[in-house]
């Protein structure tokens, strides 16, 4: 058995001045019943708590070490930028290298503007796309995740979902009848939801491939005719790629499924483990934003030049290795092949949704496609299998409907012996 002796008592201390005992929901491990783990230290593809356990981590920081913990070239050129200043107020000319970056590989993009965080890129796209169209209303899909704003607050993904809260209280009435959720991987519903909305929708805002309802991948040519029908109707499209950017590809999803949205959502991957977020895309509605337009848009530590030289030189290091992706994406493949083998081999109804290096579980036999597939799964039979899997040294998400993260640094070993320990939950839960 692990011994937690010591996330118990700063979880103790914790409840008294922190809500919750935490800063962000899903790190309360609510959603797997289980008592909450206190990060002491990470490395690479590990993480140990506080008690000195030590973990093969797919948490990741929820998919933004791509080059794993505390990666040495990444937290080198993070250092080195503090020593000439944590922030200024001021712009600097690295700001304009990692704008470069992102330009280089997303074709779609033609300016950028830094923020802190996914959330106020995926706020500030949609305020764009309203003040460039003059159209009160936001479409987004059942069960993607944009951040913590108002208005995509609505039957969201991540820590809503695990919660129970998908659209949560404290929303006007007025920020939820705007936006229209309507299920994923539906054109013909896309469509009717248009023309139910005539005129009035200024954008569609989506996750190419859900990543905060496990994963959910779009099928064959959706994201194609929703970009055309989106066109059609003169509606921004607005790629949400806080996860998928610089994850699933260097150009991220629109480069894998050759789609061109109108603006894209960065952060996570971008920031190289730092806080950040990014909108880009078309000029004409990029220029709109303050202090070229009239939408005001700011923030004390966009662009902050701690985040921006990471983020360079994470960036810098992807672009470097032509075989970045293809490796990942094997030992990826390595593993889910080993989970559904193992699943099969037990008897255990198992659906495993992977592209690139996400992956998730879901317990059911039949397939995921939706948010509304995805509440059929078994939850209870996650909720052992995580738990389970603690004390196999191994961590995934305490939640059943959030992503795994394979990174560079997890090892070939590393992925045997996260295999070894499903293999053996597998055996355990057959007979339960
Ligand atoms: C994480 C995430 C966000 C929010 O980013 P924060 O930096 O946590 O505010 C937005 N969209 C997607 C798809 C995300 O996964």
């Amino acid at each position: 058995m692990l011994t937690l002796e010591k996330s118990h008592k700063l979880f103790d201390k914790a409840a008294r001045s922190l809500v919750g005992g935490v800063n962000s929901p899903v790190r309360s491990f609510k959603g797997v019943g289980a008592d909450m783990l206190f990060a002491q230290k990470a490395r690479g593809a590990y993480v140990w708590d506080a008690d000195g356990n030590k973990y093969i981590d797919y948490i990741m920081s929820w998919g933004g070490l791509i080059l794993g913990h505390a990666h040495k070239p990444v937290a080198g050129a993070a250092i080195e930028a503090i020593k000439n200043g944590s922030s200024f107020g001021l712009a600097t000319d690295q700001e304009i290298g990692l704008a470069g970056l992102v330009k280089e590989h997303y074709p779609s993009v033609d300016k950028v503007r830094f923020v802190a965080s996914g959330t106020e890129a995926c706020m500030t796209a949609v305020r764009l796309a309203r003040a460039f169209t003059r159209r009160p209303k936001i479409i987004k899909f059942d069960g993607c995740y944009h951040g913590h704003f108002d208005s995509l607050l609505v039957k969201s993904g991540s820590g809503n979902l695990t919660l129970g809260i998908p659209s949560g209280e404290g929303i006007l009435p007025a920020y939820a009848r705007d936006t229209v959720s309507i299920p994923f991987n539906d054109i013909e519903l896309f469509k009717k939801t248009l023309e139910e909305n005539k005129e009035k929708v200024a954008c569609v805002i989506v996750e190419p491939v859900l990543c905060n309802t496990g994963v959910i991948l779009p099928k064959e040519g959706f994201l194609k005719a929703l970009v055309d029908v989106a066109r059609q109707n003169k509606v921004i499209v607005i790629f949400d790629e806080v996860v998928t950017g610089f994850r699933l590809s260097l150009k991220g999803a629109q480069g894998l499924w050759g789609v061109v949205p109108d603006l894209t959502c960065f952060g996570k991957i971008i920031g190289g483990g730092f806080p950040v977020g990014a909108v880009g895309g078309r000029q004409d509605i990029m220029d709109l934003l303050a202090p070229v337009g009239p939408v005001y848009q700011a923030g004390t530590f966009s662009g902050n030049p701690v985040s921006i030289a990471a983020g360079i030189k994470a960036l810098e290091i992807l672009a470097s290795d032509k075989a970045f992706y293809k490796d990942l994406e094997k030992k990826t493949a390595r593993l889910v092949a080993i989970i559904r083998k193992e699943a099969l081999a037990n008897g255990i109804a198992l659906t495993v949704n992977t592209i690139g290096s996400v992956f998730s579980v879901f317990f059911t036999d039949r397939e995921v496609m939706s948010y509304a597939d995805t509440l059929g799964a078994d939850k209870a039979r996650y909720v052992r299998f995580f738990a389970l899997l603690c004390q196999e040294g191994v961590l995934f998400p305490p939640s059943a409907f959030e992503a795994c993260f394979v990174s560079q640094a997890h090892s070939d070993s590393a992925i045997e012996k996260t295999g070894a320990a499903v293999q053996k939950i597998f055996r355990i839960i057959r007979r339960t």
